[in-house]
């Protein structure tokens, strides 16, 4: 149960006081969240210094002011067009404040004559006297204090304005209570921190813009509170996981000897290093639970296939899972491949294709007949029965999240499946942290030997007809080409028309030579046009970032990618590694509309620079923090309300560690500080791992 302590903070934004449905609705687009606490972490993004408060005669045109005066005269307008006037004056001479469609009702409330007034606006010289026209603010002599300051003002969203933003988050910083530490003393007193709701009003009145950054101490603390219950969830749910009776796999070696011997290449030294961790891991009586982590094209297939024929070697089952139906389909053909005359038993299975066939194949899968079974989410189907899976891998992990991880291990009976991921996405280790931190991670940072670098350039769109002249040459002496056009909308509606205009302007050059493929395309179409690039039908192929995943055509040498600069760098990564699989020299050609900023430039610079999957995530993260990282909502990162993962890298660590440090001491969270932790994850909505204590 939630902390009563926190109740205020998780009513509906409706309870804030000047906050209706409407509001709450334009709030809840600016925040993204409907309750009180999300306008907590909701920081100002720009200051309105209100201190300069000259005489009325002093006042400098074009000044925001802030004046003490007494009302004079109300001046009521006779026609609705003509504005209201109200005079004020001090020792030193007269202002006049301007409305336009004015409430004179309020105003005379609001001014009384003979009252003193602060009023604070933008101060503009008229007609040989100065006028504020709708001033900001209006308070008594009383408020002059808070009204002559620097104010914070928010990012805001279509319906929401100035005023009512600020209020909200006023009046829900208001509602935060004093909570007890769940910090360690030492940590806070190193790093200077106030406690939690000092910090919290802190950053919510900022000084001036220097404090509006994620690197001043309140937010810092801040960050650092969100990072250990992000810490403390994932390790929560490691443990209860690993609670569970695994199985301790070791087969005979007969069937990975069989293929290791077929084998034309000899593994990695990486390869072999993350092997032994995975069969120690399978070997063990607990589950496993491990991320395998490597570049596109590190060998991370055939690693996954002889943890999977450790499994079978014992009579049980492994399945291997992919993101979508090309991959699992080549993966499919990929294992048949690699494990000819060893006589194992793959099955593909996905979310196309109904009948007998598919029948039969969930029979023998039922019956243990199929040992390995490839497929796409349709896996993890009610009808899908596996008689013994002992292992399953999920390729591609960035697509699913912690919570997919979850439900997969739900997904089976019996005693749970060891898990191996595997991810391409190179994500730099922090963020490894914060997204795989209930998992084990093996590393493939080497690349088999023989991988010819991809010349890489960057250009400005203007180019673009030297870039299809290059291409017209280079498909006249048989190279391959990938044309991708960029992602335009969340929909891919725009993404396919920009595909099928750019497919229409090449076919007048290349004929029937080029084909198209995006995501609005029928599955069985798109594959049909990749199985032709593959083939060497099609010397060009069009296509959104649908092939942005493991499509693997080893003669296709040259990568085009338009609207470079809308793509994150991870993904311009992924894509580059499309090409340069095989023996031949290939390049890659980033196609940008100008005018770039400079960090677009500096983003595309690094490409140009490096190969490295890990330094470019590394660079992408410096130069444009972590939110955009990956480019799109989708990438199962965890979302940060509060914590930069650029600007708060160095904390992640010490969270992490202290997060284990707590859990070792008290395991429950049953101590006072424990308490005190369990009303943190409340806070950053990380309580769902809070029921995995005791339990399981
Ligand atoms: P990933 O899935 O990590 O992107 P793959 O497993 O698809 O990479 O491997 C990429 C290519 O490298 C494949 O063609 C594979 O046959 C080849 N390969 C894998 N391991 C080695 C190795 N040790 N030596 C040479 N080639 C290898
Ligand atoms: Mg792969």
């Amino acid at each position: 149960m939630r902390p009563a302590v926190l109740n205020p903070l998780f009513a509906e934004l409706t309870g804030l006081k000047g906050v209706g449905p409407r509001i709450a609705r334009a709030i809840e687009a600016a925040v993204g969240g409907t309750h009180v606490v999300d306008l907590l972490w909701h920081f100002p993004s720009a200051v309105i210094d209100r201190r300069f408060a000259p005489k009325i005669a002093d006042i400098p045109d074009g000044a925001l002011v802030t004046v003490t005066a007494t009302v004079g005269p109300h001046q009521v307008p006779r026609h609705k067009r003509q504005p209201y006037r109200v005079t004020l004056h001090d020792e030193t001479g007269e202002l006049t404040l301007v409305f336009f469609r004015a409430n004179a009702d309020y105003l005379k409330r609001q001014l009384p004559e003979g009252a003193v007034r602060v009023v604070s606006g933008r101060a503009q010289a008229f007609g040989g006297g100065m006028q504020i026209t709708h001033p900001d603010h209006i308070g008594t002599a009383a408020e002059q204090q808070s009204l002559q300051a620097i104010e914070p003002t928010y990012p805001l969203s279509a319906g929401v304005s100035r005023k009512p933003m600020q209020k909200a988050v006023r009046a829900a910083v208001n509602l935060a209570p004093p909570l007890p530490e769940w910090l360690d003393p030492a940590l806070v007193a190193r790093e200077g921190w106030a406690p939690w709701r000092e910090s919290l009003l802190a950053a919510h009145a900022p000084g001036g813009e220097a404090d509006l950054v994620p690197e001043t101490a309140p937010r810092r603390r801040l960050g650092y509170d969100e990072l250990l219950a992000n810490q403390l969830a994932l390790l929560l749910l490691r443990r209860n996981m690993r609670r569970k009776p695994g199985r301790a796999i070791t087969g005979d070696g007969g069937l990975r000897n069989r293929v290791l011997g077929a084998l034309p290449y000899r593994l990695t030294a990486a390869q072999s290093r993350a092997l032994d961790e995975i069969l120690g891991d399978m070997a063990a009586p607990s589950r496993m639970l491990r991320l395998l982590q490597g570049d596109v094209g590190s060998g991370k297939t055939v690693v996954a296939l002889l943890a999977m024929l450790a499994a079978v070697e014992t009579g049980a089952q492994a399945a291997l899972m992919a993101p979508t139906e090309i991959l699992a389909r080549q993966h499919h053909a990929v294992l048949n491949r690699l494990c000819e005359g060893a006589g194992v038993r793959i099955g593909l299975l996905t979310g196309r294709g109904r009948g007998k066939g598919r029948d039969l194949l969930l029979r023998h899968v039922a019956a243990g007949a199929v040992q390995i079974v490839v497929g796409t989410h349709a896996l993890f189907q009610d009808e899908v029965a596996f008689n013994d899976l002992a292992l399953a891998v999920v390729d591609e992990q960035h697509r699913f999240g912690v919570h997919q991880r979850m439900a997969l291990a739900a997904r089976t009976s019996g005693p749970p499946p060891d898990i191996l991921v595997m991810s391409a996405t190179p994500i730099p280790r922090t963020l490894t942290l914060t997204a795989y931190g209930d998992m084990d991670v093996s590393r493939l940072d080497e690349k088999p030997p023989g991988r010819r670098p991809v010349a890489t350039g960057v250009m400005p769109a203007g180019r673009l007809d030297e870039v299809v002249a290059r291409l017209v040459a280079a498909v006249a002496g048989g190279a391959r080409a990938y044309w991708v056009c960029p992602l335009v909308s969340e929909s891919g509606a725009l993404d396919a028309a920009a595909a099928e205009d750019r497919y229409a302007a090449l076919q007048t050059v290349f004929g029937d030579r080029v084909g198209l493929a995006h995501g609005k395309m029928k599955p069985a179409a798109r594959d049909d046009v990749m199985a032709r690039f593959a083939a060497g039908d099609l010397s060009v192929l069009v296509a959104t970032t649908v092939i942005e995943v493991g499509v693997d055509v080893p003669e296709a040498t040259v990568m085009v990618i338009e609207h470079a600069e809308r793509f994150g760098l991870a993904q311009l990564h992924q894509l580059r590694g499309r090409v340069g699989r095989g023996g031949a020299e290939s390049s890659c050609v980033l196609l940008y509309a100008p005018p770039l900023t400079e960090t677009a430039r500096a983003r595309l610079e690094i490409l140009r620079r490096t190969e490295d999957g890990f330094r470019i995530a590394e660079e992408d993260l410096r130069l444009r923090g972590a939110g955009e990282i990956l480019g799109t909502r989708q990438s199962g990162l965890p979302q940060f309300r509060v914590a930069d993962l650029a600007a708060h890298a160095d904390l992640l660590p010490v969270a992490r560690d202290d997060a284990y440090a707590l859990l070792e001491q008290d395991p429950e969270l049953k101590s006072p500080r424990g308490s005190a932790l369990r009303t943190l994850m409340y806070l950053f909505g990380r309580d769902a791992a809070i029921a995995l204590i005791g339990a399981g």
